[in-house]
Order: C-alpha cells, then sequence, then structure tokens
C-alpha cells in the first residue's frame, strides 16, 4: 500500500487533563503551521472523564485519537502515589501502544513519538518501529532543569531533600530549600521518586525536548538547558502554548454571562486547577476570606477532602453535594458580588475576559501560562506536584505573584487571604505585580509571533521531522 506522504506523529499523553491540554495546543500548531497530521494514543485505567472526551472531540480533523484498552491496575495499594499510578499506568499500556503502532505504521510513516514527562518507558516501543523519540515537557523549564539533573542529586545527597540545611540549586534557577521541590521528591524510599528518578535517567535517551515556557519567563533556566553537555539531549522552548480558543464549548457559560455583567478588570478567578481540593477548615476560611476581601470572585469550588491535595487529578468532578459544605449564609451575603461554580469552569475564557483582574491558582503549570498569555495577576497557592516549585519562582523570582502565608499547621486563614485579594486587585503594593504581568503578556504575545522564539523553536523540531 502506499503511505501517505502528509508528517504524521503520535502523541502519548499521560493521564490528566493538566498534560493533555498543552499537547493538545502543541498538536494544534503543529497540524495549522506545518500541515502536520497527529494521532493521540491515549492510555488509560478508567473510563476517560466528560472533560477530555469534550476536549478531543473540538479537535481539528487532521487530529485523530484512539483510546487505548484499560491498564490493569488492580493490584495497585490505595495508598500508591500520583506519579506511580500514572507510571504504570503508562507502562502497563505498552503492549497496546505496540499494537496502536503496528497498525499506524502499515498506513503511513510516523516521523516522531512524542511523550509527556511520565511517558519514558514508550521509547523503547517506539525504537522497535524506528520513530524517533521525543519528550513535550508541560511545566517549567525549572522543574525541567530539576529531572535532568536529579540522577546527579541522587547520587550527592544521602538524606531526604527535605532535610537539608542548605539551599538547592538546581541549574540556572532561584535557590531552593528541598521541601519545596515537587511532591515526588520528598519521600525517597517512597516508589513514586523511584519513578521519578527512573524517568529522569532515561530524559538522555530522548531525541529532543519540547519544553512549555520560553526566555523571557524563565531566561537562566533556559540558558541552563541549552548549554551543551554528552548525552543531553537539545532543548526547545516553545512555549507558553495554552488553551485560548474561544470557540471551544465546554460547560460553564452561566459564568461567562455572570462576568458579562461585571467591571472590567474587578473579578478575581479561583480555581485549583482540575484536581485541587481543599480540607474542610481551608474552604471555610477561603470562603471568609473572599467574603472579607469584599472583592468580586467567581470561585470554582470542588467537596472538600481531608487528606489528600488532589482527589480529583483524574476525575475532575465534584462527588458529593457540590456547595453543602460553605459557611452558613456565605452565599447569600455575597449574592451579586460573588459567584461560586462546582467542579469545572471554562477557564481559557474566564482568564480572556475582560472583568477578569485576578487570578488565586494552585500554580498547575497551564494554569499560570493561561493567565500569563492574558496579563492577569496572581495569588500563589500551590497544593501538589510541582506548585510549590512553581510559586516560588512566581513569588520570588519573576514577581508576578503573591503568596499568603500558612499558619503553623498549614492553613491559609481568612485575614491573610483577604489582604492578598485586596493588595492584589487594587492595592499600591500589588502595582509592581500587576506591571510584572502586564509586561509578561506582551513578551508571550512575541515569542509567539511570526518570527518569535518560540514559533522558530517550534519550526526547527518541524524541520527535523519533515526531512525524515
Ligand atoms: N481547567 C479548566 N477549568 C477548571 C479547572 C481547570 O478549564 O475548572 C483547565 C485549565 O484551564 C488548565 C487545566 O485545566 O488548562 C489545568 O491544568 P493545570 O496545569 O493548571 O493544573 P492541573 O489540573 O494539572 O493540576
Amino acid at each position: 500500500m502506499a503511505k501517505s506522504q502528509t508528517p504524521h506523529i503520535v502523541i502519548l499523553p499521560s493521564p490528566g487533563m493538566g498534560h493533555l491540554i498543552p499537547l493538545v495546543e502543541f498538536a494544534k500548531r503543529l497540524v495549522h503551521q506545518h500541515g502536520f497530521t497527529v494521532t493521540f494514543v491515549i492510555p488509560t485505567d478508567d473510563s476517560p472523564p466528560k472533560a477530555q472526551k469534550s476536549t478531543l472531540a473540538s479537535l481539528p480533523s487532521s487530529i485523530h485519537h484512539i483510546f487505548l484498552p484499560r491498564a490493569d491496575l488492580s493490584d495497585l495499594h490505595e495508598d500508591s502515589k500520583i506519579e506511580t499510578v500514572i507510571s504504570l499506568t503508562m507502562a502497563r499500556s505498552l503492549s497496546f501502544l505496540r499494537d496502536a503502532l503496528k497498525s499506524l505504521v502499515a498506513k503511513t510513516k510516523l516521523a516522531a513519538l512524542v511523550v509527556d514527562l511520565f511517558g519514558t518507558d514508550a521509547f523503547d516501543v517506539a525504537r522497535e518501529f524506528d520513530i524517533p523519540p521525543y519528550i513535550f515537557f508541560p511545566s517549567t523549564a525549572m522543574t525541567l532543569s530539576l529531572f535532568l539533573y536529579l540522577p546527579r542529586l541522587d547520587q550527592m545527597v544521602s538524606c531526604e531533600y527535605r532535610d537539608l540545611q542548605k539551599l538547592l540549586r538546581i541549574p540556572g534557577c532561584i535557590p531552593i530549600h528541598g521541601k519545596e521541590l515537587l511532591d515526588p521528591t520528598q519521600d525517597r524510599r517512597n516508589d513514586a521518586y523511584k519513578w521519578l528518578l527512573h524517568h529522569a535517567e532515561r530524559y538522555k535517551l530522548a531525541e529532543g525536548i519540547m519544553v512549555n515556557s520560553f526566555v523571557e519567563l524563565e531566561a537562566g533556566a533556559i540558558k541552563a538547558l541549552r548549554e551543551k553537555e554528552p548525552g543531553k539531549p537539545p532543548v526547545y522552548p516553545v512555549g507558553p502554548l495554552v488553551n485560548i480558543d474561544p470557540t471551544s464549548k465546554l460547560d460553564g457559560s452561566d459564568c461567562l454571562k455572570w462576568l458579562d455583567e461585571q467591571p472590567h478588570g474587578s473579578v478575581l478567578y479561583v480555581s485549583f486547577g482540575s484536581g485541587g481540593t481543599l480540607s474542610y477548615n481551608q474552604i471555610n476560611e477561603l470562603a471568609l476570606g473572599l467574603e472579607m476581601s469584599e472583592q468580586r470572585f467567581l470561585w470554582v469550588v470542588r467537596s472538600p477532602n481531608d487528606t489528600v491535595a488532589n482527589a480529583t487529578f483524574f476525575s475532575v468532578e465534584s462527588r458529593k453535594d457540590p456547595l453543602g459544605f460553605l459557611p452558613e449564609g456565605f452565599l447569600e451575603r455575597t449574592k451579586g458580588r460573588g459567584l461560586v461554580v462546582p467542579s469545572w469552569a471554562p477557564q481559557a475564557q474566564v482568564l480572556c475576559h475582560g472583568s477578569t483582574g485576578g487570578f488565586l491558582t494552585h500554580c498547575g503549570w497551564n494554569s499560570v501560562l493561561e493567565s500569563v498569555v492574558n496579563g492577569v495577576p496572581l495569588i500563589a497557592w500551590p497544593l501538589y506536584a510541582e506548585q510549590k516549585m512553581n510559586a516560588l519562582m512566581l513569588t520570588e523570582d519573576i514577581k508576578v505573584a503573591l503568596r499568603p502565608k500558612p499558619d503553623e499547621n498549614g492553613l491559609v486563614c481568612r485575614d491573610e487571604i483577604a489582604k492578598a485579594v485586596k493588595v492584589l486587585m487594587e492595592g499600591e503594593e500589588g502595582k509592581g505585580v500587576r506591571n510584572g504581568m502586564k509586561n509578561l503578556k506582551e513578551a508571550a504575545a512575541k515569542v509567539l509571533s511570526d518570527d518569535g522564539s518560540s514559533t522558530k523553536a517550534l519550526s526547527k523540531v518541524a524541520n527535523k521531522w519533515l526531512i525524515r
């Protein structure tokens, strides 16, 4: 059979909306700017969540998707960390991936297999078919710098990183305390750390790494990543790739209508990403803090979870009565000034709406980038994964976020919240943060313009794939 000549790549996303969304944007650019065809091959361990299905259903016709059969995780301990669940889902989907690639290569030549941060086990399958493997790193250059440094750090440090007295120096990055490093590094005996190290060691096997960042945002880290070293793949900063499609249809248009009625730049958007959950007490404090701030707000709320901070990472949906746990009278007292939305809001549209003037975020990297492209300043409230690293970089390094301090029990109290919200939205002290974000917005538009650095970096990768 004659093989199709359109350049075709396969993308293997690891589970979670936060991983899928930037890969979808990456795919769209390859299709629109370089005429590629893309097939998403999607590992699963459960039925795909609604948000994932509607995202995939809205894609251009040159982007296809195949859901792989469910990976069997029945032997998994219920305490298993998210990185272990993701890595095992990927590892146990390899035979399904092999079948999918076999049928694809029978029809077309595949120019690359792109995995994301926990997909490196698929490299071996790609090589079986002579397909070069690449990584799309959906987080910061800082976290990527840590991944590449981790095998060395693991050799140099024998204790837990959180017990180190000295600040750590990840190449090119602001010094950081060990306890602020990403979650799976916090217990080196846990399988999650072993998986992390396993992937980090395999990063050098990639033909190249695309990172969702840009020079003006992370100059130091990107410079360090670009320094040539033996065994280090080339790094391409292609960001910010974010979901900015104003026509995408997701539930929640009521909140957009509500935003239409609010004054310009007056609303604080509050959301903890697809997976973030707060404890009952913390939700209470947040509600009362928002009320005390006297600012307008749009809050995406999920049922409280007192044990983990990422309870809805795979499902996105809030499980119980979505609003029954809010403080008594809160909804009535804030009516008109605040809107509470259960589980999910069309965030991309919310952040580009003129009424949105601030974003209280868990610092998931997609959320941060969506804010950057819209010039919306931040309140950093990191919960899990690499979010503490992101919060440090945003507040201490590039200074586009404020960070309310938790008390000695880890609770962020209502006064602290109200103060941060007021300063961000209207206070004199918040001016620097607001201006910093405006500058970043301009820089982001520039790097994505026709001759901008991120457009050029993407073209470089695409050209490598075109001549295969
Ligand atoms: N998102 C959304 N509505 C919500 C919550 C999240 O559209 O109510 C989107 C958000 O715009 C972002 C992604 O889901 O693109 C979340 O990714 P992020 O990296 O911020 O956090 P994660 O969910 O991976 O922790």
